[in-house]
């Protein structure tokens, strides 16, 4: 059986392998800094021009991180991948490289803000313009894509608010006027990712959550056809440093083997967590993308089964009765992580997203009463009634 004719899960556990002289079953980690060359003319001929299974430096690429490249990038459908030390150094990393000053770039607001910071501060510094929109709004994309819109940004299902974006038209609206889309698609999950089907250009995951899943490891991967990865990418990100450590790529191989099997349980938890809070009247809103309470539930079920292992709840009676529900939690923890084996709890207002402005908040629904649960590995029935119980001090 060729590779081609093997199924995406198959892929997760064999995609990419490469083994040494000595036939290992696990994947091995190759934890070196350099490499040595038979001849100088060896050495000469490899700077010139590497091959495959040629490396010179681990800032420019190591067999252990290629494994993973290959076996992540096969899992999304892109030809190629660049693995990095984070997901912001991926996400940094692709936007840096890819645009100059005096270019225009488009991005929906609902940002992570790390992202919004590098778009907004940092390409801002160097000349590059930016308009942030309301990416749910298809008529949006098309007032505010121009002729000179070098790429466009986004968040596939955006943190912490769970907006869905109609990747389809807007990779059409963006490739009708030659810019690249590039999805940070963290909150999808690689499982649930529809970047590729909808002819996103440059897929960015931040492996750090459902590809490690299990709270260790911070990594990024930026995914897309092989000319912009081993060309623009791969030059602007071996120069300036972002590359993955091999033990973190190593890691990455072992747990994507079980990434599916893990996201789908986390998923059908997440939604199922929805469905039973859903009509509970210490809430005000539940919201998970495919679940039929979510306003684009619709949109979310066209592009993915599942809308990620994120859901929302709101808290009615503002900051104190949510605090009060977050401290009578006895099993889900309270954290800014999520994707984690063990389900978390955040409470966005005051900590990932407290530095944005009030008027910000209000614009994007973080409310005082919003709760993102980040759906674990454990029972269902033992997070449900953790829930339940918390919620009886709202
Ligand atoms: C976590 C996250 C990032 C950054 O990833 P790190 O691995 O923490 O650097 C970027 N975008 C989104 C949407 C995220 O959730």
């Amino acid at each position: 059986m060729t590779k081609r004719d093997t199924s995406r899960r198959t892929s997760l556990i064999h995609g990419g392998t490469r083994r040494s002289q000595y036939g290992e079953l696990s994947e091995a980690i190759f934890l070196t800094q350099g490499f040595v060359y038979d001849t100088a003319e060896q050495a000469e001929q490899r700077f010139i021009k590497a091959g495959e299974d040629e490396f010179i430096y681990a800032r420019y690429g190591n067999p252990t991180l290629r494994m993973f490249e290959d076996r992540i990038a096969g899992y999304l459908g892109y030809e190629d991948a660049f693995a990095c030390a984070s997901g912001m150094a991926a996400v940094s990393g692709a936007l840096m490289a890819l645009t100059k000053a005096g270019d225009h770039v488009v991005a929906s607001r609902a940002l992570f803000g790390s992202c919004l910071y590098v778009l907004e501060d940092i390409m801002g510094r160097f000349g590059v313009e930016i308009t942030l929109i309301d990416g749910t709004d298809n008529a949006a994309w098309e007032a505010a894509i121009r002729p000179d819109t070098r790429l466009v940004f986004l968040e596939s299902i955006s943190n912490p608010t769970l907006e869905v974006i109609d990747l389809a038209h807007v990779c059409r609206v963006a490739h009708a006027h030659g810019a690249l889309v590039l999805v940070d698609d963290a909150m999808a999950t690689p499982v649930f990712s529809w970047a590729k089907a909808c002819g996103a250009d440059l897929a960015i995951v931040s492996t750090t959550k459902h590809v490690d899943g299990q709270g260790r490891m911070l990594g990024g991967v930026i995914c897309g056809a092989r000319d912009l990865i081993r060309g623009p990418i791969e030059t602007y990100i071996k120069h300036t440093g972002g590359a993955m450590n091999p033990f973190t790529a190593w890691t990455h191989l072992k747990a994507l083997e079980t990434m599916e099997l893990r996201v789908r349980a986390q998923a059908q938890g997440a939604l199922d967590l929805a469905q039973a809070l859903a009509d509970h009247p210490a809430l005000s809103s539940v919201r998970y993308p495919t679940h039929a309470a979510h306003p684009q539930h619709a949109l979310a079920r066209k592009q993915a089964d599942y809308g990620g292992t994120v859901l929302t709840i709101d808290v009615k009676g503002g900051q104190e009765s949510c605090f009060r529900v977050l401290n009578a939690l006895q099993l889900i923890l309270i954290s800014n992580n999520f994707a984690d084996a063990k389900s978390i709890a955040t409470h966005p207002a005051t900590t990932t997203h407290q530095r944005l402005p009030q008027e910000q908040k209000d614009i994007l629904g973080i409310t005082p009463g919003l709760i993102r649960l980040s759906v674990g590995l454990e029972d269902p029935k033992d997070l449900l009634d953790d829930l339940v119980q918390a919620l009886e001090q709202a």
